[in-house]
C-alpha cells in the first residue's frame, strides 16, 4: 500500500517509462501554490514560479505586476493622483493600499 505521506492531494502522478520497456509511476509533491494579489486575495493571471521560463512569462510587467492584481493596481494609482492633486488626503487611502500609494507619490 501506498506510504501515508503520498496519500495526499498535494502529491501528483508522474509516469515514466524505464529503459526495458516498462512503466513506473513516480509520486512528486505538487510545486508551488497560485500567486495571490497582497491586497485582495485574488488570484493573480499570468504568474509562474519557474526559474527556467523568462522574466516576461513569470508576471506581468506593469507597475505592481506579480503583486498586486489590477483591479488594485487601478486603485493605487487612482489614490496617488488624488493625493497628488489634494481631492484627497493620504490618511483616507484604504490602509492595505497604503504601502503602494506612496512609492507613487514621490514619482
Ligand atoms: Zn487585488
Amino acid at each position: 500500500m501506498t506510504s501515508p505521506k503520498n496519500r495526499s492531494n498535494s502529491v501528483r502522478k508522474v509516469k515514466r517509462r524505464t529503459p526495458q520497456g516498462t512503466t513506473t509511476i513516480y509520486k512528486r509533491r505538487v510545486k508551488g501554490m497560485k500567486h495571490a494579489c497582497a491586497v485582495c486575495k485574488g488570484n493573480l493571471h499570468a504568474t509562474h514560479s519557474l526559474p527556467s521560463l523568462p522574466k516576461s512569462a513569470r508576471h506581468p510587467t506593469r507597475i505592481y505586476g506579480g503583486n498586486l492584481c489590477h483591479m488594485c493596481t487601478g486603485k493605487a494609482i487612482i489614490y496617488a493622483q488624488r493625493v497628488k492633486d489634494g481631492s484627497m488626503q493620504e490618511t483616507e487611502v484604504e490602509i492595505l493600499l497604503l504601502p503602494y500609494v506612496k512609492p507613487l507619490l514621490k514619482k
